[in-house]
């Protein structure tokens, strides 16, 4: 039985089924309590994620759903127990904002496997007999845990897409040890993939991006990329055959991934991040001649969230963005369908304290 609390109407853009479009409505949160952090939320980055969630992509999305997991803004209340965050500091949130924090995932910092991990959107609520509500609002409430802090050299929008595609992309080029002397492949230059080619160059590797869009190449070599291949050219991919020591899949589309996997080299490695709607079939050979590997990667836990966000401030590195107004959100969402974003679209959340139909 969930306690009855004090709760909040809170102004947000939901939707209430796979078709409809994403609209301004209220949505209860919780008061603070002893362990939370209530923010104020000033940007909200549009991530790929969002889109298979409101759609139910996935199969498993519950409405009303409010999407939005990379989340900055101010902290304008803390409980008695926050010890890391005062009222007036700059906090972020990602994808996750609860877990037990005692099974042995939390405890080795790895949240994110954790089977209590309470996603943003979309997960029982602990608190209230509701699911979770994303970053599309005005206002969050999160257990100090899951706040991170943002370094503040930094521009604060464009740091909102590094709460998820920043640290999707920082924690498995960390695991699988990117660095210099590795041949890296970046497959898919969006939201994630942008990031991934600023990390991969950042941490030291030799960086090649696989892309269906011409029009990227010019910026991806900007961003960091060594070299860039157009993923339809047989006679481009043909030179890089067999060459790559890690590739990071960052598709979010039916696509072959047996091309990519005959891309690397003798105990080579792809890691998918990319989240399609429907499997992706593996030919075995693809993966037994040379020892290959093919794995998967759930954003990061908490603490490398924070090494991940100190690194960027040190770094000077943060996402490249469109700026949109939320009720610019659904015409986003088929923007990114179509490729169509550099690199990633991110909603400034005064726009809808300004919206005269939120309530
Ligand atoms: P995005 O900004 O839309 O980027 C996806 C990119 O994939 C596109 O820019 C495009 O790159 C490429 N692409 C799209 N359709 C394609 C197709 N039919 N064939 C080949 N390439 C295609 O999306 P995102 O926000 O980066 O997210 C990417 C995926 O990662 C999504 O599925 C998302 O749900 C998932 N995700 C996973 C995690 C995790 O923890 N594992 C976290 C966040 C997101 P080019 O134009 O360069 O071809
Ligand atoms: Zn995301």
């Amino acid at each position: 039985m969930i306690p009855e609390i004090p709760m909040n109407p809170t102004k947000a853009y939901s939707t209430n089924s796979a078709t409809s479009p994403l609209a301004a409505s209220s949505i209860p949160r919780r008061n603070p309590t002893n362990r939370d952090v209530q923010i104020e939320i000033l940007y909200c980055g549009v991530c790929h994620s969002d889109l298979h969630y409101a759609r139910n992509e996935w199969g498993s999305t519950q409405y009303p759903a409010v999407p939005g997991h990379e989340i900055v803004g101010r902290v304008t209340q803390v409980g008695s127990d926050v010890t890391r965050f005062r009222v007036g500091d700059l906090a972020g949130v990602g994808c996750m904002v609860d877990a037990d924090l005692e099974c042995p995932h939390c405890k080795k910092g790895q949240e994110q496997f954790s089977p209590s991990t309470v996603m943003t959107y979309g997960s029982p609520d602990k608190h209230l007999n509701l699911p979770t509500y994303g970053g599309y609002s005005e206002r969050i409430v999160v257990d100090e845990h899951f706040v991170l802090n943002i370094p503040s050299n930094l521009n604060l929008a464009g740091v909102a897409p590094l709460l998820c595609a920043g640290i999707t992309t920082y924690s498995p080029l960390r695991h699988w040890k990117v660095g210099p002397g590795k041949k890296v492949g970046i497959v898919g230059l969006g939201g994630l993939g942008h990031m991934g080619v600023k990390f991969a160059r950042a941490f030291g590797a030799h960086v090649v991006v696989f892309s269906t869009s011409e029009s990227k190449r010019e910026d991806a070599l900007q961003l960091g990329a060594h070299d860039f291949v157009i993923s339809r050219n047989a006679d481009e991919m043909e030179k890089h055959a067999g060459s790559f020591d890690f590739i990071l899949d960052c598709v979010s589309a039916d696509h072959d991934i047996n091309e990519y996997l005959g891309m690397l080299a003798v105990d080579g490695n792809l890691t998918l991040v990319g989240a399609p709607e429907k499997p992706l079939p593996v030919a075995s050979f693809g993966l037994i001649m040379g020892r290959k590997s093919l794995s998967g990667s759930l954003i990061g836990g908490i603490a490398e969230t924070q090494e991940m966000l100190d690194f960027c401030g040190e770094h000077d590195i943060t996402c490249d963005i469109e700026m949109i107004r939320m009720d610019q959100v659904n015409e986003a969402y088929e923007r990114m369908l179509k490729s169509d974003v550099k690199y990633r679209f991110v909603i400034d959340m005064e726009s809808l304290k300004g919206n005269p139909d939120a309530s």
